[in-house]
This record gives structure tokens, sequence and C-alpha cells, in this order.
């Protein structure tokens, strides 16, 4: 997590905890590094450190873990005040800092290695789109617990698509559904901490044998173990020996198994075995949706906060697909409407996520897609923007067009000037004419969605 992400993340908790709090308690927090699922700060005294641990520690873990830091554990430790001890004791070379671990209300060392659920990520709060739908299906099977039909569920898809929320709301559903089962969540690097911990501890016997009681085993983020060739190797029987007895399995992955480098071969082909779905990058549509369903759970949470007509619409078109990235502007704008005490318009938006909608402006230009479309169709660009007719080179035009409409914030004039000072009619022709048959001819629709996914790549 780098000092900036840690800034976003004090953002949010300020949201959560109000100002006198986020003073007191928040804001002299000085973050430090995150190792093996350790996260660490500074504190100025012992009692601040204990504090916080106590009345905020699982508030900040539930965050970082929202931000997708892989954190299991707090540890404040005090800044040295080096002037207040004894002399001998500094000239020892000591670090310049004490470390004063406090353990979190969380998890005892010999339990299942069950990775804490975030209780927002439910199927009740997963908006369901095109992008998704596949995935969001797979998952509702597998959190039926009925007989293994696919074994493993693999997910993959980008950072912040949804994959971890997916394998929560799997989770807290078997638990409704299934109580009797023994269900196990965790990241791929819990995975390995807990494997190293048994190797040094000589307990290898006990980590086998936890692991192979579990009925249902969920592994998130799993490239993270590719190169880590002890770890991978474990996985692998722990992964085997699960199959064998038909246990559920399932995996995310930031790409497809094929495609993970350093993953050893025998995995890769046992990970394909089952099925494998991903989450496609969110398209506008979805983007809405999600925000629309994020601003009903704010609504209990800041009462009588407006919201001007067109701001979710135009965070919607902005904001790129990552789903986390989305959320934070969503956020941000809500703590900082509230605390200046105004409503949400749009001068309001674009002052206060300058930076979010600066770092995602679309640089996607009009010339990219009339040449990835030329080339998916084959046609040459000069016959794309050319004057003819004819429906070869006409409808890969309108498909262009389109896309420009959809991927770059130029307007239909603009956009018609670039396709060989075409009419903005011609252009609002050709959009129609994709939208109607985006709808019902699947080729189009399939075209489309690897267009737009080579563009946004
Ligand atoms: P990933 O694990 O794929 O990187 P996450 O599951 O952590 O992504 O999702 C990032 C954030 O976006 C989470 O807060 C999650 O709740 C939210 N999110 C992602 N997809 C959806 C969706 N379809 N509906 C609602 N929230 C979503
Ligand atoms: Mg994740």
């Amino acid at each position: 997590m780098t000092q900036e992400q840690w800034g976003q993340l004090k953002n949010s908790l300020l949201g959560t905890v109000g100002q006198n709090n986020y003073k007191n308690w928040i804001e002299p927090l000085e973050f430090d590094e995150i190792t093996e699922g350790v996260a660490t700060f500074t504190v100025p005294t012992t009692f601040l450190g204990n504090y916080v641990s106590r009345n905020f520690g699982d508030l900040i873990l539930h965050h970082l873990s929202q931000s997708g830091q892989p954190v299991r554990r707090l540890n404040f430790r005090v800044a040295a005040n080096v002037a207040a001890r004894p002399v001998a004791e500094v000239t020892l070379e000591k670090p310049a800092v004490t470390s004063a671990p406090v353990q979190s209300a969380r998890g005892g060392e010999e339990q299942l290695p069950n990775a804490p659920l975030d209780a927002r990520f439910t199927f009740d709060t997963f908006v369901v789109g095109k992008p998704n739908e596949l995935a969001h299906a797979a998952a509702r099977r597998v959190a039926e617990g009925g007989p293994v039909t696919f074994n493993p569920l693999f997910l993959y898809g980008g950072v912040g698509l949804g994959k971890t929320h997916l394998m929560h709301a799997i989770a807290w559903e078997l638990q409704q559904q299934r109580p009797d089962l023994n269900v196990v969540y965790l990241s791929a690097e819990q995975f390995m901490y807990r494997f190293v911990q048994a190797l040094r501890d000589r307990k290898m016997m006990d980590f086998k044998q936890l692991f192979r009681s579990v009925d249902v085993l969920m592994v998130d983020d799993v490239q993270f173990i590719a190169g880590k060739d002890s770890t991978q190797e474990e996985f692998f029987h722990t992964f085997n020996a699960l199959v064998d007895q038909n246990k559920q399995i399932i995996i995310s992955a930031d790409r497809a198994p094929g495609e993970i480098k350093d993953l050893e071969d025998r995995i890769k082909s046992r990970l394909q075995c089952g099925l494998v779905v991903d989450l496609h990058p969110t398209d506008y549509e979805l983007r809405l949706g999600i925000l629309q369903s994020k601003v009903e759970q704010y609504r209990l949470q800041y009462p009588g906060l407006e919201i001007e007509s067109g701001v979710l619409e135009f965070l919607a078109h902005r904001i790129s697909t990552n789903v986390r990235v989305l959320e934070g502007a969503l956020t941000r704008l809500f703590a900082f409407a509230s605390l200046v005490g105004r409503p949400i318009t749009m001068a309001l938006t674009q002052d206060c996520l300058a930076d979010v909608l600066r770092a995602s402006e679309r640089k996607i230009t009009v010339e990219e897609i009339q040449r990835k479309v030329s080339e998916h169709y084959n046609i040459r660009m000069s016959d794309m923007i050319g004057p003819k007719r004819v429906r070869t080179y006409a409808r890969p035009r309108q498909v262009a067009m389109y896309l420009c409409k959809q991927l770059t914030s130029r307007s239909l004039p603009e956009i018609g000037r670039r396709f060989g000072g075409r009419d903005h009619t011609t252009v609002m022709h050709g959009v129609k004419r994709i939208e109607e048959l985006r709808a019902k001819d699947g080729q189009i629709a399939e075209d489309l969605e690897l267009l737009r996914r080579a563009l946004e790549a």
C-alpha cells in the first residue's frame, strides 16, 4: 500500500468514524508497511496504539480488505523517544522504533485458517450486469451447496471487478444454506503464510490435516503463488486431495489459468478442469447500477444528503471499469459533501474528485478505434473512412462510430468529421443501428465486446 492509498483509506475512515474520532485517533497513525499480511503503523504512544487497536482495529482491517489489501493483523509500534532514553541504549545499534505488537481481536493461530468475511460482500449487494452475469450465476450455483458439478470453479478478471466480493458471497450463503459444511476462505498469500509457518514450527502434519478436513475451499488471488515453488507444490497436493474427496474448490485469479506465468503446467491444467469464468470489465450500465445501489446504502448513513441528477451518470461515464475506484470516489464524495454540509452537485463532484477524474480520463482515440475495427473486419482504414457504402464497409464503419460514441467523449459532429466529414445524423443513425443489432445479433454483440475489451486493455 502506498502512502497515497493510505491517505485515501484514511479519507474513507473519516467518513465512518466522524471528525472528532478521526482527529484524535486516526490522523496520528503513520503507515509504515504491509508484510506477510501484517500492517504496521507507528504511533506516538503505547496508549494510542492500544486504544486504536481495541476500538478501531476491526474497522481499519475492514477498510484495508475493502481496498484490496491482504491484511490479517495490525501492528502498532511506538516511535522511540530518543531524547528520553538512557544514552547507553541509544548508542546500541537498535532500530529507531521499538515494537509493541498489539494483536487484534481476530483469529487464534491454531484455528482453521479462515480469513474474516466482509459483511458487505453478499449476493444481495452484488449488482449483476452483462459483464458479470456468468460469474454471478456460477457463484450462485456453487453457493447452493448441492452436489459438486464443476470443480474447481475458477473466477478470473481484472482488479476491482468483484472476484473477492463473489467469493465472500458464496461463503455467506453457504453458512446459511449448509451450516454443516466446513467452509474455508483465504487468500493465496495467507495460504503461503500458513504453510511457511507450519514448516517453521514443524507442524506440517497439522497443516495438511486442517486443509484435508475442509468441505469447501476458496483461495483468492491464486496468481500470488506463481513462482513460489514449495507453496505451489503444497497447494497442488491440497487441491488434489480435496478434489479426490469430491470437495468443492473455488479459486480466483487476475487472469486465466493458462496465462499465469511461473505457475506449474500441471497446476494450470488442474485449474482448467472445472468451470472457468471471467468477470469482464464493467460497462456503463453496470457502473451506473452499482452507483445507484451504493447511493441507497449511503442514504442510511447520510440522511438528508441530496444528490443532483446527472451526477451518477457522469461518474459512471467517466470513471474506469474498476469498481473499487468507483466506490472510493462515491465514498469521498459523500464524506466531503456531508462535511461541508452541501448537496452533491456537478460542481462539487468535479471539485472533490478532480484527481480521480483526471487519472481515469479516457485515452482511447477515434483513430485507435478506427484502426482496431478495420483490423477486426479485415478492411483498409481508407475504406472505413472513405465514401463507399457497400455493406462490407458500412457495417464496420457503424461499429466504429458506435464505439467512438461509447468510449470517447467526442460529440456526434466531431465523430462525423473524423469519418471522412460525415454528417452527425449519419453517425447517429449508425449508432442506433448497431444498438439494435447488438440486442438481436449475437455475432455483433460478441464483436463489440471483443473490440471494447481490446481497446480498453
Ligand atoms: P477483486 O477481488 O476482483 O479485485 P472486489 O471483489 O474486491 O474486486 O471488488 C472491489 C469493490 O467493488 C468491492 O467493494 C466490491 O463490493 C465492489 N464491487 C465489485 N463488483 C461489484 C458489483 N457487481 N456490485 C456491487 N459491488 C461490486
Ligand atoms: Mg480480490
